[in-house]
């Protein structure tokens, strides 16, 4: 690991002042950013630690969601009643996520920002034009098992790793950021992170000098709330494909849906079109395999890859059938 200064923030813009320099980066709870620095995948020059500013709290909204603080630790956020007994997509995936003692340390605000788990990206000798813009992709002909089927470009097939973001995703979160003139501005999670195009090292909407300041969750949509994680191994390992499902039916009949996938694309997925066709559909066979149709347009694997198609098919079948099971 190389050298580098440490200073503590007092106040959300002196860290977004901080973060708008080269070389400095924000630490929070460290545990995706300390592993890339002893890779020497991230060296930076200066870390400016966020943990003592007043970002850790839960809070009801006037519109009868909640903001959560970027600082909240996945481990409370999955616990906190209001979550679990209106958001239970949202707690159920921040508990299939990596192991209790990374859940007690990793946050909101650093949860969306973690990286790839991109093999290739976490080995300095290999090409890979996320960490070295114009050097190539060793996964595009490597081994790329855990990689995209969607949304993925000849430059980058990576996937992103979180599943609380995926969750989120589903519930339509905003992501509240501040910038180093204190100007505060809301980020749709549809739109915070990035596909990779011709520049992948760009993953996210957060401009330089800008921190997470908060996630907003709008009041939780009607409907059962599930949330279905297809990893290799029982607990801390990373989605193959996830699957946050909202999906509010009765008697058969679907009234609507809302479903975001994980482990699929370089962002947590989602597929307006799948979703309309269970908008009034009676719930079947039928319908379930036009939703999976419509999520999978245009998916292709690059080998390793191939069997994240018809997995993802066979896991949207199980939980529509759980979720509108009468
Ligand atoms: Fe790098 Fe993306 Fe290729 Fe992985 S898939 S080697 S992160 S460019």
């Amino acid at each position: 690991m190389k050298a580098f200064s440490y200073q503590r923030a007092d106040s959300a813009v002196q860290a977004a002042a901080a973060a708008f320099r080269p070389g400095v980066k924000i630490i929070a709870g460290g545990t995706n950013l300390l592993d890339l620095m002893k890779l020497q995948v991230e060296a930076p020059s200066a870390l400016v630690d966020i943990n003592r500013l007043p970002l850790d709290k839960i809070e009801d909204t006037s519109e009868g969601g909640l903001r959560i603080g970027a600082l909240v630790r996945n481990s409370d956020l999955a616990a906190d009643a209001r979550v679990r007994q209106r958001y239970g997509v949202l707690s159920r995936a921040l508990l299939a996520g990596a192991s209790a003692q990374l859940r007690n340390k990793a946050t909101t605000g650093g949860n969306l920002l973690q990286r790839t788990r991109c093999y290739y990206f976490y080995d300095i000798t290999k090409p890979c034009n996320k960490r070295s813009p114009g050097s190539g992709c060793a996964a595009l002909a490597g081994f790329n098992r855990i990689h995209a089927v969607l949304g993925a470009s000849d430059h980058c097939i990576a996937t992103h790793p979180s599943d609380m973001a995926v969750a989120m995703r589903a519930l339509d979160a905003n992501v509240e950021v501040v910038d180093r003139q204190g100007v505060t501005s809301t980020i749709p999670i549809a739109e915070f992170h990035r596909l990779p195009g011709t520049t992948p090292e760009i993953e996210t909407a957060l401009k330089p000098g800008e921190i997470i300041t908060a996630v907003t969750l709008p009041p939780p949509p009607p409907g059962a709330q599930v949330y279905r994680k297809v990893r290799d191994r029982a607990s801390y390992a990373f989605a193959l494909v996830s699957v946050a499902a909202i999906v509010d039916s009765a008697q058969g009949r679907i009234r609507s849906a809302r479903m975001a996938f994980g482990g699929l694309a370089p962002k947590p997925w989602r597929s307006p079109r799948a979703e309309q066709s269970l908008a009034n559909a009676p719930a079947n066979t039928a319908t379930f395999n036009r939703a999976a149709d419509a999520v999978l347009e245009g998916a292709h694997g690059f080998g390793g890859n191939d069997f994240k198609i018809p997995l993802t098919r066979r896991t949207l079948h199980s939980v529509l059938a759980e979720t509108t099971r009468a």
